[in-house]
C-alpha cells in the first residue's frame, strides 16, 4: 500500500491466473490452452503481416476481423464486438451493461474472474447455488436481477447447460442482460448466437484462447444486439481504442476461415477428454459430464490438494482450487495423447 494510490485500489482483490511455469518440459495440464498448436493458415497470415507495417497504428475497429467473425456466425457486423482477450470483453461488459440497482446473478461455482469485476466497478452481486450434482438450474435464476452472467460450459465444472434452458433463463429476465460466456462451447455444445435475434438481452461471448488454441494472441468477442453492442464500443473508445494490433487481425480472422484445422482439433480434443475420463473412472475418480477441453473430477478416498502435489512432482500440473465447496475437486485440462498418458502414469495405482 502507498499513499499514492487511489483509495478503492487498496480494495481490490485481483484475479490469480494459472501458474504459467518457465520450465517448458512440464506437463501443463492447468489452464486450459489447446494441445495443438493454432492454425497453419493463422500463423502464415501473421508472419506476412511482420513486416514495415507495424510502424503504422492498426484499424481501431478490426473491420477485417469483425466480417470474418460475422461472416462465421451469420450475424451483421454491427452485432460485434472485440476485444484484448475476451476478459477484456468481459470487464467492458461488467462495467457497461450490468452495473444496476439490483444485484448481478452468476453461479456460485463459476469463472473466479466475475466477482474480481464487480469488485472491480463496484458492481453487487448474488451468487446463486449449483444444485446438488453442480448443475446450473434455471428456476433459480427467475428472480429480480440487475443482470446474469454464467458460462455455458460452466467452468471449472465443465457441465453443459442445454440451449433450452439458456432461452428459459432468457424468457424470465427480458429486462436484464444475460450473458452467456461460451469459452468452452465449440467442444460439444451449441452456441447460442443463434438466439441474439430473438433477444435482445443476449449477449454471448467467445474467445479463441480456447478451441483455436491462440490464448497468446489475446483475442475474445461478443456477438448480440447492436445496442447492446454499442455499449461495449463506446467504453472500447474510451479506454483504448486499439486493443488488438495487426497481428492479431490479421491471425484471429485465418483462423476462423480455417474451419477444416478447426474441425480437426476441435475432435482430438473431444476424443481425449472420453479417454481421460474412462481412465479417471476405472481409477476410482467421479467425473463430472463435460463439454469442455477440461475435466473436474474428485476421489473418494484421495485429497485433491495431495494428488496435485504428487502429480506435480510427476511434472503435471492441473489446476487445484482452495473454495470450500469444490476443494477436493480437481481441473484439469486435455492434453495431446502423450500428455494425457503422463498423468495417467502419474497417478499411479489408487
Ligand atoms: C479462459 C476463459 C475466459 C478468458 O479467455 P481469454 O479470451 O483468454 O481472456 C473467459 N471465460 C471463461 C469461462 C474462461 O475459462
Amino acid at each position: 500500500m502507498s499513499k499514492f494510490w487511489s483509495p478503492f485500489v487498496k480494495d481490490l482483490v485481483p484475479y490469480v491466473p494459472g501458474e504459467q511455469p518457465k520450465l517448458t518440459r512440464l506437463v501443463k495440464l492447468n489452464t486450459n490452452e489447446n494441445p495443438y498448436g493454432p492454425s497453419p493458415k493463422a500463423l502464415a497470415a501473421m508472419q506476412t503481416e511482420l513486416n514495415d507495417n507495424l510502424r503504422l497504428y492498426p484499424d481501431p475497429n478490426s473491420d477485417l476481423l469483425k466480417t470474418a467473425v460475422a461472416h462465421y456466425y451469420g450475424v451483421q457486423s454491427n452485432q460485434v464486438f472485440l476485444g484484448n482477450g475476451s476478459d477484456e470483453v468481459l470487464a467492458h461488459i461488467f462495467h457497461g451493461l450490468l452495473q444496476h440497482e439490483q444485484p448481478l446473478l452468476f453461479p456460485d461455482i463459476s469463472y473466479s474472474f466475475y466477482p474480481v469485476y464487480c469488485g472491480l466497478y463496484g458492481i453487487q452481486f448474488d451468487a446463486v447455488p449449483l444444485d446438488a450434482q453442480f448443475q446450473i438450474n434455471p428456476a433459480d435464476y427467475a428472480k429480480p436481477n440487475g443482470g446474469i452472467i454464467f458460462p455455458n460450459p460452466n467452468a471449472p465444472t465443465g457441465c453443459l447447460l442445454a440451449l433450452e434452458a439458456v432461452e428459459q433463463i432468457l424468457k424470465a429476465s427480458p429486462d436484464s442482460v444475460v450473458v452467456v460466456d461460451e469459452a468452452y462451447i465449440d467442444f460439444g455444445g451449441e452456441t447460442a448466437i443463434s438466439l441474439v435475434d430473438r433477444y435482445p438481452n443476449l449477449l454471448v461471448t467467445q474467445t479463441l484462447s480456447k478451441s483455436r488454441s491462440l490464448a497468446g494472441l489475446r483475442v475474445g468477442l461478443a456477438v448480440g444486439h447492436p445496442d447492446l453492442i454499442e455499449a461495449l464500443e463506446r467504453i472500447k473508445n474510451s479506454f483504448n481504442s486499439y486493443p488488438l494490433d495487426r497481428l492479431a487481425i490479421v491471425g484471429a480472422a485465418a483462423a476462423f476461415e480455417d474451419r477444416e484445422y478447426f474441425d480437426q482439433t476441435c475432435r482430438l480434443v473431444i476424443e481425449s477428454r472420453e479417454w481421460v475420463i474412462a481412465q479417471l473412472q476405472a481409477k476410482g475418480f467421479e467425473v463430472l459430464p463435460s463439454a469442455a477441453n477440461f475435466i473436474f473430477a474428485r476421489h473418494p478416498q484421495h485429497d485433491a490438494a495431495g494428488l496435485a502435489a504428487k502429480l506435480r512432482e510427476q511434472g503435471v500440473i492441473v489446476r487445484h482450487f482452495k473454495q470450500k465447496r469444490i476443494a477436493q475437486f480437481l481441473r484439469i485440462s486435455m492434453g495431446t495423447p502423450e500428455q494425457n498418458q503422463a498423468l495417467i502414469d502419474g497417478l499411479g495405482d489408487m
